[in-house]
């Protein structure tokens, strides 16, 4: 039996930033980190790049294999929760080792969501390394490909495919990124996307997959046929709430935390994309599903376990990807229901578009082309403030923005 102060169980975006901040303020506790991938944190972020060789697999490395050690963490890799008992402060793992916690974060993240069409070896979805390998092998072998999911995984992943490659993306919404962005900055992408190559399906859905020697049959909703050599899914995440809800703790979407990022049992924490937290905007709790809410949760809930009262503010959203070779970033919320000012210039493909609540704080912004401003945006959201002598006219650039902004 292991006895440890805190057991951090994921080795990614909020179980990093966990270690991170356990060992900036404390270098004396002992600490575990266990994972069920035998692999230093990397960045799922990235995983698209390397399926289509823009970068090596080596890049998606966040830290070497000797930082853990280096900074007093022992590592359980290639070992997988499988119980937690919280009456006895004890988790087993799969090999039947047992550990006992003081504190016990769980940043397990989530899933890619199953599919029932994935019988076949070339239907493949995209979470982890495993699964990043598999594609960038097949991809090596494939002409075209067909891609289900309007998010943030399907169509990066399609984006950064080679160009000669027969391109299909199948959404069952009216419009892509439909999660993601408002409706003009869809539109403005979809044309992109299309002068890319990429033909979008919408309002469709899969029916049926054979495969036929070597490639698969698709056949859709519409009646529409395609052919394609691989099938991407990405149809959403599913948190991994399974152990917690078997242990006790209160779960929902996912797994529920205060301000604290505390379950309902007082020595157990929860972060990233496993937990459901309060919404930055007051509208109950959300999983925002990125990797800067993790980090900050992960940060949070290490202060926390460390005895400090540190409160969260709630999660927003915020997302930044590059597709078909166009930045993208979203922070805060977009919507059709609220006031916006839009700025677009068709020629350099340069969109802002800023949401306002009634008294004209700043709630939300939507950015295409140039997208270095996305961080200023979220702080702002973030600080509430508010934009004065709100009547732009013409180009509404960042530095006018920021001119026209109340920070009181
Ligand atoms: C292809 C792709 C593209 C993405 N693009 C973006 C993007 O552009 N921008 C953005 O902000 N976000 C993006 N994301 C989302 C982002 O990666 C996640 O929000 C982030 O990784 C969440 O971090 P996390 O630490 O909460 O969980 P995860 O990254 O899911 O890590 C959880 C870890 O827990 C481990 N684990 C789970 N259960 C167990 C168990 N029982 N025992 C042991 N170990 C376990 C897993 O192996 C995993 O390593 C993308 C994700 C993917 C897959």
């Amino acid at each position: 039996m292991y006895n440890y102060d805190f057991i951090i169980v994921g080795n990614s975006a909020a179980g990093l930033n966990a270690m991170r901040t356990l060992r900036h303020f404390d270098k004396s506790s002992s600490v575990a980190v266990i994972d069920r991938e035998n692999e230093p944190a990397y960045s799922r972020v990235l995983t698209p790049y390397y399926v289509g060789d823009k970068i090596k697999r080596d890049a998606l490395y966040i830290v070497d294999k000797q930082f853990y050690k280096k900074n007093g963490l022992d590592t359980f890799f290639g070992k997988e929760l499988v119980s937690i008992v919280p009456e006895k402060n004890k988790i087993v793992l799969d090999d039947g080792t047992e550990l006992n916690y003081g504190k016990l974060l769980l940043a397990t993240g989530g899933e890619a969501k199953e599919i029932k069409f994935n019988n076949s070896k070339n239907v493949l979805k995209l979470r982890h390394f495993k699964d990043a390998d598999r594609m960038n092998e097949m991809y090596k072998k494939s002409a075209s490909v067909v891609g289900f999911g309007a998010g943030l995984v399907t169509i990066p992943l399609l984006s950064h495919l080679r160009k000669d490659i027969e391109k299909h993306l199948v959404i069952s919404s009216d419009r892509i990124f439909s999660r993601v962005v408002d409706r003009d900055a869809s539109e403005i992408l979809e044309k992109k996307f299309a002068s890319e190559g990429l033909t979008i399906h919408k309002k469709d859905d899969l029916i049926s997959i054979e495969e036929k020697l070597d490639k698969l049959d698709i056949t859709l909703k519409s009646g529409s046929k395609l052919t394609a050599d691989m099938v991407i899914v990405g149809k959403g995440v599913e948190p991994n709430i399974q152990l917690a809800d078997e242990a006790g703790i209160d779960t929902h979407w996912g797994i529920m935390v205060d301000k604290h990022c505390r379950t309902n049992v007082g020595n157990i924490f929860a972060a990233g994309d496993v937990a459901e937290c309060n919404d930055f905007f007051g509208e109950g709790t959300v999983i925002q599903g990125n990797w800067l809410t993790a980090a900050e949760q992960g940060d949070l809930a290490a202060r926390n376990m460390l005895g400090y009262d540190v409160r969260y503010e709630g999660s927003l959203k915020n997302n930044t990807t590059e597709v078909f070779g166009t930045e993208v970033a979203v922070v805060g919320y977009f919507g059709d229901d609220v006031k916006s000012e839009i700025f677009y210039d068709e020629k350099r493909g340069f969109f802002r578009k800023i949401f306002l609540d009634d008294s004209d704080t700043i709630i939300g912004a939507t950015m295409i082309g140039e997208t270095n401003d996305a961080g200023i945006y979220y702080g702002l959201v973030k600080r509430r403030a508010k934009l004065n002598n709100f009547n732009f006219k013409g180009f509404m650039n960042h530095a006018k923005i920021l001119k026209n902004m109340d920070y009181c």
